[in-house]
């Protein structure tokens, strides 16, 4: 027999962080841990929907991450259809689980990554600010190594973050650095083709959600047209259903879509998601959503066995004060497990 228990946590950001749902200075989630009545040691995973964008972040929420503790010997039912409509908790669930089976030592996916022997290509985080901030968490992101940029855009106005764009691509071509955008759904109906030929001029690799997510006919315009190439992020969310997913991709048809375990169905609803993504022709990455390291491990391992070749977008885990000191860590825009650096729950 099994039994499951949780805990509130908060991390606190270093610096606020501005996102398209405002400024964040600390961040909410739980652990949950999950233990064998015949064993010492205990599995944890990590819950943490994102304030009003995930589709689980609702006032019943830890109530339900309650009814799953109780019932946890029938977690089949959890890891399935009994958490569809909750990735963030079937993901910490999934998590927990796998790192009990594994002895609960955090290795949930022994591979080369987990030995340290091997990294995972990311890209560099180019947090919203005014433009002297952007400026200098470009030199440096660069200056580490980071091959890709990653700009959110859509907070200093577009006119200056073009600049900003022409200013890196006039320093480092296309071969040198990848720049990817996130606009966070900033672009109009009238303005959105306009803007992302301007981008096309200094070969953006990408462009996240170039507009509000639901708008499913400009959208589809977008894809067809634009000569940037699409991601969609935000339009994921609380698509669910195998059915919902298929019907998106289907008439959205993007260049790309960008996964995130903690809000799109845990590591089986990424599966899901890839193996539709793959079937036709669409490219994926994997991002974290803001979790600790518990859930950014967890989301780096899992990542890790698909192969990956793009970078990808797990470079969140410097972000707070309070983080729980792990075997993550980046260097030369990679990131990497060591297992030398252990985790430290108590800290
Ligand atoms: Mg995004």
């Amino acid at each position: 027999m099994m039994k499951a228990w949780f805990k509130k946590y908060q991390l606190r950001f270093h610096r606020p962080a501005g996102t398209s749902r405002g400024v964040m200075t600390t961040r909410d989630g739980w652990f949950l841990f999950v233990k064998n009545d015949s064993s010492d040691y205990t599995g944890i995973g990590e819950i943490a929907p994102l304030p009003k964008l995930s589709c689980d972040d609702r006032p019943d929420l830890e109530s339900k991450i309650d009814e799953v503790c109780q019932d946890i010997n029938n977690y089949k039912f959890w890891l399935g259809e009994g958490l569809q409509d909750f990735p963030s908790v079937r993901f910490g669930l999934e998590t927990a689980l796998l790192d009990l089976k594994n002895g609960a030592d955090r290795v949930l996916f022994s591979s080369e990554f987990t030995t340290g022997r091997a990294g995972i290509p990311i890209n560099g985080l180019i947090w919203m600010g005014d433009a002297k901030y952007m400026q200098e968490q470009l030199a440096q992101k660069i200056g580490q190594g980071f091959r890709c940029i990653k700009l959110k855009i859509g907070a200093i106005g577009f006119d200056k973050e073009l600049q900003l764009i022409a200013a890196l691509r006039k320093q480092h071509d296309a071969a040198a650095i990848e720049i990817r955008v996130d606009a966070n759904g900033a672009f109009g109906a009238d303005d959105a083709m306009e803007k992302l030929q301007a981008l096309a001029k200094f070969d953006v690799h990408s462009i996240e959600q170039p507009v509000r997510q639901g708008q499913w006919p400009l959208m589809a315009e977008l894809c067809q047209h634009s000569p940037v190439p699409v991601a969609l992020d935000e339009e994921l969310i609380g698509v669910n259903a195998f059915a919902k997913k298929e019907n998106l991709l289907d008439t959205l048809q993007p260049q790309y879509i960008i996964l995130k375990p903690s809000l799109h169905g845990g590591m089986a609803g990424c599966d899901e998601w890839i193996r539709l993504a793959n079937q036709r022709n669409i490219g994926w990455w994997i991002t974290s959503a803001l979790e600790s390291n518990v859930g950014l491990s967890a989301i780096a391992q899992y990542t890790f066995r698909k192969n990956v070749t793009i970078p990808q977008g797990l470079g969140t885990g410097q972000l707070f004060t309070n983080n729980i000191p792990s075997p993550l860590e980046i260097a030369s825009g990679m990131l990497f497990y060591k297992p030398e650096n252990k985790w430290e729950f108590n800290k």
